[in-house]
């Protein structure tokens, strides 16, 4: 749009009348207007075309076409309509003007004119005319601006349309993950004084998911009603605890708890609940977030692996650690009432290994349950009967009035585990051995109590089984001792400080040599020679009897070969070995024996194994299957010890056992007691019924071998001949039995811990 005042206004006069075209062109000139003139109404329109001026002066009367005609043309074109249009005639009268503005005319000029009339016309047009453009221009800026502020705000809907979808989305998806999650989300608003829970109060529920209708088993509605429902069904024995935390949170901020819940089914679930304040700026608490998981299942796992870390998988009794931590509460409970008195019992059975092995597994453990139940039956609520491991079990006594009730229970005990059981048809006997510890040094620890007990059940075991016996001080000396043993006897298997000897047994019919027994000695390096009787029984304990044992007999076995060799005038020398009863349940014996006869070249039939009734009895079939391997490579089998220990007379007629050893005990009375002379009798009368021979053990006086010759026994061994020789020894005196053919003792050759060391002159 033109700015009217800076730009030279144009002005277009329409007239037919040159005169009036020049005198007006002329003055407007004068007065710095733009004009231009047109004589008639059709050069006017035609002007237009090209031109646009300010404002038209237009004559109404002229020959073509009227000026009225050319206003409305030129109101009829929107490119010129808006071109003030001021009439100029010579008709005054009232309807023409009304007609010239009719017809969109702005003003109207009579003729003749006055020039400063038209100017003052004119210049008032174009003022008007300018006013109107710049209404118009400020109209337009308005529109602008409002269609401008329109589309603005228009954005900012969409924006904050957006904005909201944005935020409801995330909120719809937050909502789905809380709701997805196994943890209840449980937010109030604080209450005035957070500590104060569970009355009427302001508190309301902001948020709470739907795992919360889950675990405790109520609409989510009902519980969004009630902010503090989760304390409600807390257990009644850890609603104190958990008032009492919770009551804390308001000092803490965060507060952690675990507790039981009973929902209105009765169902009794674990929480695991975490309550946080969340605060305002300026401090005030604004709202608590709880977060509660249900861990019922995780504590059931934590409750069973608990039970299972304090019991014993097979009996279910509490277990060693279980036991241990109950005699330390005894103890502990003592230091307070050092009056008080408890006992601690330990129960090893007799036979059950014998049961397990023959009978197996299955009825070996069923076994232990049965054992276990009898022994609880016996109990007192109050009291622990733990199984230890294998076939041991213990018993924790707290209260005792009297040492005497120990002992009244301990007999109890007995006569149960005496009592025969039935299991899978097998009607058994076990029996069992107890040791007996009572608190009375008030300074033990649970492992010195048990270590104790255990001393004095193994001297119960020692004394013949299916007894007891209670700990003293000499059995804890001894056991000092036997440890002792066995590390001793450990560096002396590494050190190989064992060697043989050999004492001479004799055909006492013939007076011929019939071999040896080979018998072992440990040269100590500070005790010197150790007796057999004093560490064959360590040794078989802790398991060291196995390699001691295989030395033995590969040793025996060389030398009574070599001896073979040596003297060939000497016919069938035979040589005894003693073998143990753990070398017995040994599986690999008979490999072993198999390997020693063929690196030795030794025929077995010359090797004679000694074992004693006990052992027999002890290891059961699996001893009756190894015998009979034996006896299929010829060797010759004795027991040792006989009428000391137990024999089923049955059992030993279905052996292949070739001969009994009488015990020294009986020998040795043979000739001042009728009743060893008896005894001596029935057994070289049994064996020969049984077809076996008879050696007499420990014979030391003629008058005991001319007592044997006449109960014909054959053969016999004792220090009446020899003491257990030297392998020197042994080898000057086959010399000279080679030679001469008669066994010539030579000087004192023991080699007995009894006696001192043999000094080298004496070999
Ligand atoms: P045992 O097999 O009954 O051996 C006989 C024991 O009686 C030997 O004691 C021997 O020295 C002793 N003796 C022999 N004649 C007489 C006598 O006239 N009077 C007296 N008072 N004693 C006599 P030792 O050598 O002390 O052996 C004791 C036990 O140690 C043996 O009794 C045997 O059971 C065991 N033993 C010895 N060597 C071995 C071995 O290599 N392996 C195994 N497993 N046990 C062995
Ligand atoms: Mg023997
Ligand atoms: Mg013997």
């Amino acid at each position: 749009m033109n700015n009217v005042s800076s730009i030279i206004p144009k002005i277009l006069i329409v007239d037919d009348f040159i005169d009036n075209l020049r005198v007006l062109s002329q003055a407007l000139d004068e007065q710095g207007f733009d004009v231009r003139c047109a004589k008639g109404g059709a050069m006017a329109l035609n002007s237009l075309q090209t031109t646009k001026p300010d404002l038209i002066l237009l004559d109404i009367k002229m020959p073509e076409m009227n000026g009225y005609e050319v206003c409305q043309r030129i109101q009829a074109d929107t490119q010129t309509q808006s071109i003030p249009v001021v009439f100029m005639s010579a008709l005054d009268d009232a309807l023409d003007k009304v007609k010239a503005f009719e017809v969109g005319g702005v003003d109207y000029i009579t003729k003749p004119f006055q020039i400063d009339e038209v100017l003052v016309r004119i210049r008032h047009q174009l003022s008007l005319q300018t006013a109107h453009q710049e209404i118009q221009h400020l109209n337009a800026t308005l529109e602008h601006q409002v269609e401008q502020r329109t589309a603005l705000l228009q954005m900012e809907m969409v924006e904050r349309t957006q904005a909201e979808q944005r935020l409801k989305e995330s909120e719809q998806r937050l909502d789905s993950i809380l709701n997805a999650l196994e943890e209840v989300v449980w937010s109030t608003t604080a209450p005035a004084a957070v500590s104060v829970i569970g009355e009427p109060d302001q508190t309301k529920v902001l948020y709470l998911n739907k795992a919360a209708a889950r675990i405790y088993g109520r609409p989510l509605a009902e519980l969004k009603r009630q902010p503090h429902y989760w304390l409600n069904l807390v257990h009644p024995q850890d609603r104190n605890r958990v008032v009492q935390e919770y009551a804390r949170l308001a000092q803490k901020g965060s507060v952690r708890m675990r507790y039981r819940i009973v929902r209105l089914d009765s169902e009794i679930r674990w929480l695991k609940h975490r309550s946080q304040i969340s605060y305002a700026p300026d401090g005030t608490a604004i709202r608590i977030d709880n977060t509660i998981s249900d861990i019922t299942v995780q504590q059931r796992i934590e409750a069973q692996l608990r039970h299972d870390a304090l019991h014993d998988g097979l009996t279910g009794l509490p277990n060693r650690t279980l036991f241990m931590e109950r005699i330390d509460q005894a103890i502990k409970h003592n230091q307070r009432h050092p009056e008080d008195l408890f006992a601690v019992l330990f129960i090893d059975l007799d036979r059950f290994k014998l049961v397990n092995d023959s009978l197996g597994h299955g009825v070996g453990d069923h076994l232990l349950i049965t054992i276990g139940q009898r022994l609880q039956t016996c109990l007192r609520s109050a009291d622990t009967l733990a199984r230890l491991g294998g076939d041991e079990f213990t018993i924790l006594l707290e209260d005792v009035q009297e040492m005497t009730e120990v002992i009244q229970l301990a007999e109890r005990l007995l006569a149960e585990l005496a009592h025969p059981l039935t299991l899978q048809g097998q009607t058994l006997v076990v029996g069992g051995s107890i040791g007996i510890v009572f608190n009375t040094s008030g300074h033990d620890t649970a492992t010195m109590l048990l270590r104790d007990a255990d001393i004095a059940m193994y001297r119960a075991k020692n004394q013949g089984k299916g007894r007891y016996a209670i700990f003293d001080q000499v059995m804890y000396d001894q056991t000092l001792k036997r440890l002792e043993i066995e590390s001793d006897l450990r560096q002396a298997v590494e050190q190989s400080a064992f060697f043989l000897c050999y004492q001479p047994i004799f055909n006492i019919q013939s007076g011929q040599l019939y071999g040896f027994e080979a018998l072992i000695r440990w040269q100590h390096p500070q005790k010197g020679l150790v007796s057999p009787a004093d560490f064959i029984p360590t040794a078989e304990e802790t398991g060291l009897i196995i390699p001691i044992g295989k030395w033995v007999l590969r040793e025996a076995c060389r030398q009574l070969r070599t001896w073979q060799v040596q003297f060939p005038e000497i016919p069938d020398l035979k040589l005894s070995v003693n073998l143990s009863g753990k070398q017995i349940q040994d599986p690999t014996l008979l490999t072993t024996i198999d390997q020693i006869l063929a690196e030795s070249g030794l025929d077995g039939s010359c090797l004679r194994l000694e074992i004693t009734e006990s052992m027999l009895m002890d290891s059961g079939e699996d001893s009756s299957h190894l015998l009979l391997q034996l006896r299929d490579r010829s060797i010759l089998l004795s027991i040792d010890d006989f009428g000391t220990g137990y024999s089923c007379l049955s059992y030993l007629r279905r052996l292949p056992v070739n001969t009994l050893k009488v015990d020294r005990s009986f020998v040795d009375q043979m000739t001042q007691d009728v009743e060893s002379y008896e005894i001596v009798r029935t057994v070289i009368t049994l064996a020969h019924t049984l077809g076996m021979t008879v050696v007499a053990e420990g014979v030391e006086t003629a008058a005991q071998i001319e007592a044997l010759q006449d109960l014909d026994c054959e053969f016999a061994q004792g220090y009446f001949f020899a003491k257990p020789l030297q392998q020197q020894v042994v080898e000057a005196a086959l010399e000279r039995y080679q030679a001469q053919g008669q066994w010539i003792p030579g000087p004192v050759q023991c080699v007995s811990p009894a006696v001192t060391h043999l000094s080298s002159n004496q070999l």
